[in-house]
């Protein structure tokens, strides 16, 4: 599974964008059929045509609750890729990857670790908000995408990174390592190194560590550390950028 992934892919006709549908009735097995037929494929298309393309996915069900798809941003030509897991709360409102409190966090971090936050892409491994409604204002609760849905979605992370082509690519996160280094891949044994990957354009090195918002969950000293290991990391991915 995954971005990952070294096997061949057959040339894609690119795809009309579909009109939105009616929003379904919930059923208990959502139809899952992948994110592959809307990715454009072929000869000019660039991270502009993803993106719009982006909006008429229909791969998985986690589009029908979102406000929209968040697709990514930064640099098409950064040396380094981060690659989140989801949209979160303000994400999906606004459109953009990480501009909520834990993106903030990770533009800190960047500028510690002395990496240009505009010398980057920012994207992620799934690129719809996943929740539940809870409580009687019915707020919005993150909820980690299941590995359907990181499948699913995979074939927009495999576009961009044959299109970005970056030198190091950051998973943040154990969703986003799962997605693209396999899924028994576990953060906290092979964080903060090194991993070189074979993918269908070629070699590509990883580097993972952990999400910035599971930084903001930890209290007083234990969030110091856990930054500072965190821009220890990052700085491994500048290294391995070059
Ligand atoms: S989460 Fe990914 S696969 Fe699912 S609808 Fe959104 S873009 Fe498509």
């Amino acid at each position: 599974m995954g971005a990952a992934r070294a096997d061949e892919q057959p040339e894609r006709q690119r795809t009309e964008r579909p009109e939105r549908p009616e929003r379904q009735e919930r059923t208990e097995r959502p139809e899952r059929p992948g994110a592959e037929q809307w990715v454009p494929r072929g000869a000019g298309t660039g991270l502009d045509d993803l993106r719009r393309a982006a909006e008429g996915c229909r791969g998985c069900e986690l589009y029908e609750d979102a406000t929209q798809v968040v697709f990514s941003s930064g640099s098409p030509t950064a040396r380094m890729m981060l690659v989140g897991e989801q949209p979160g709360d303000q994400e999906d409102r606004q459109g953009v990857p990480f501009v909520g409190p834990a993106g903030k966090l990770l533009q800190k971090a960047l500028r510690e670790a002395e990496i240009h936050p505009g010398n980057v892409y920012l994207t992620n491994a799934v690129k719809h908000f996943r929740f539940a409604q809870q409580g009687p204002g019915k707020r919005r609760i993150h909820k980690t995408p299941d590995l359907v849905h990181m499948v699913a979605c995979a074939p927009w992370l495999e576009a961009e990174l044959a299109l970005v082509d970056p030198d190091v690519v950051v998973c943040l996160g154990s969703v986003a390592a799962k997605s693209l280094l396999g899924k028994d891949f576990k953060v906290t044994k092979e964080r903060g190194v090194v991993i070189e990957r074979e993918l269908v354009h070629g070699p590509m090195s990883f580097v993972a560590t952990v999400h910035p918002s599971a930084i903001l969950r930890r209290k007083g000293a234990d969030r110091a550390t856990d930054f500072g290991a965190f821009v220890a990391d990052l700085r491994v991915a500048r290294e391995a950028a070059g």
